[in-house]
């Protein structure tokens, strides 16, 4: 199995190298040169598998020989010990045909701990047996440094450093990542935005000395393996609802376009997913393009569902590729005028077979909080405003009353308290597991925003 670029021009890779390098380097994202695709018998062979068992059999096909199938086995059942759910990513009835897939029972409550939690695993197989160690920075608005922090505590082939807005995270995300004792965690609290922690991500990589120096490596949304352990659920989901002998439909809260990306994977591999709706909040680029053709940034307004406050959606390119028959050189051009215009439009022909797979709708701060209300009068659950989203566009983009649909549930309430008492009057609590996180010692480290201050705390914490 080959990875190639979305540009065309980075060389192709196998599994290993595309998950270590995320972002090829003539700027694109790496995508299967061919995706595999499973017979309606094997799909069907998946019924009443455990959760690991379907991640083993719908990622092998994609890893080649990365790992024996008995190390892979190894791999999956450490990443999904560290979710105590038995069924790892379980349904909920919310009415007719109409379901949540509870995605937020890993560590740090939200869906990126399914893919940071494997991520972790294959890294520590792949670095260990190369004798290397890398050093894992990210910058943070909250949820995706928390994922990495909890996916790579403790392993000792990685430092994982992450920049996070000092202040401007909410207090169950800055505990999550300032409460790890162990001593390859650092957590770094920037005195300046989340976009001056990104910046800084950024000048580190340009720094060639100091990443060679430190071995700097990203795990950001963009890289394969992500969209790759994403693609499981929706299997798992759709053959509890009677897959393949019957379509099921998605709603999914979007941001940078990855978790949606990766039921578009699983319907390419031959799974019957009819429709995937693109739930987003007020920064609604995506819903824009499927309505207008044209994919442009308005800058970001900040909302109650913050994981999903983006500017342009990154994963968004891979769709395009296919959109655009594979030519990475259309792809290129597409960006460079993003890049310089902030928009460009898609030909109609692209438009068209977006519109054919996908649906969009757009749920602002009042529908949301009123479906969170409503949804806790009438069934006793209680949403974050994320997946509220998802469920608002849910019932706006359903096509046949026999097609069922679910709503992925991307993260816990307790991880949004405020926004949740808002809207439904009931505060939630910490699941048991995590009850005692506002007790626990914090350890934080506020750096100023300068690249060399930081660069050297890195040098000298690293272990
Ligand atoms: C990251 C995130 C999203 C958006 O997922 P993408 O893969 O970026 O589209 C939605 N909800 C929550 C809670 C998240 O953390």
């Amino acid at each position: 199995m080959r990875y190639i670029s979305t540009r065309g021009q980075a060389p192709a890779l196998d599994f290993e190298a595309a998950m270590l390098t995320g972002l090829a380097r003539d700027g694109g994202l790496y995508v299967p040169e061919q995706v595999p695709h499973m017979a309606p018998a094997e799909i069907a062979a998946l019924a009443g598998l455990s959760y690991e068992e379907v991640a083993f059999r719908v990622m092998r096909p994609f890893i080649g020989d990365c790992f024996t199938d008995s190390a892979f086995r190894e791999i999956i059942a450490r990443a999904y010990a560290s979710f105590p759910h038995p069924a790892r990513c379980p349904l909920v009835q919310i009415g007719p045909n109409d379901w949540i897939m509870e995605l937020h029972h890993g560590p740090t409550l939200a869906f990126k701990d399914v893919a940071m939690q494997l991520i972790g695993q294959m890294f520590q197989a792949v670095l260990g047996r190369r004798g290397e160690r890398v050093t894992i920075v990210g910058a943070t608005s909250g949820d995706t440094g928390s994922a990495a922090i909890e996916a790579f505590r403790g392993l000792d082939t990685v430092d994982v450093v992450i920049l996070y807005p000092h202040g401007r995270v909410s207090e169950v995300q800055r505990r999550q990542m300032t409460t790890p004792v162990e001593g390859n965690v650092h957590a770094l609290a920037v005195e300046g935005t989340f976009d001056d922690c990104q910046a800084l991500v950024k000048a580190m990589f340009n720094d060639f000395a100091f990443r060679d120096e430190v071995g700097l490596a990203a795990v950001n949304s963009i890289n394969w393996a992500r969209v790759l352990a994403q693609a499981v659920y929706y299997f798992t989901a759709a053959v509890s609802l009677g897959a393949p002998g019957r379509r099921v439909s998605f709603s999914v809260p979007t941001g940078n376009f990855g978790d949606i990306f990766a039921g578009h994977i699983a319907r390419r591999m031959g799974l019957p997913v009819d429709t995937l709706v693109i739930a987003t909040n007020e920064n609604d680029i995506l819903h824009r393009t499927l309505e207008s053709g044209v994919y442009e940034s308005r800058g970001v307004v900040a909302t109650i569902a913050p994981s999903m406050d983006i500017q342009v959606s990154s994963n968004f390119e891979r769709l395009l590729f296919e959109l655009y028959g594979e030519d990475g050189a259309s792809v290129t051009a597409a960006m460079d005028e993003l890049k310089a215009t902030g928009r460009f439009a898609l030909p109609q022909g692209a438009v068209a077979q977006l519109r054919e797979g996908f649906a969009s709708a757009r749920s602002d701060k009042d529908t949301t909080m009123a479906l969170i209300a409503r949804m806790h009068r009438d069934t006793g659950l209680v949403l974050d405003p994320h997946t509220a989203i998802g469920v608002v566009a849910a019932d706006r983009a359903r096509g046949e009353a026999e097609v069922p649909m679910v709503t992925l549930g991307t993260a816990h309430a307790a991880k949004f308290p405020d926004a949740v008492e808002a809207a439904c009057g009931v505060r939630p609590a910490l699941p048991a597991r995590m009850a005692d996180l506002y007790e626990r010692p914090e350890r934080v480290s506020v750096v100023p925003n300068d690249l060399e201050r930081i660069e050297a705390v890195v040098r000298e914490r690293r272990q």
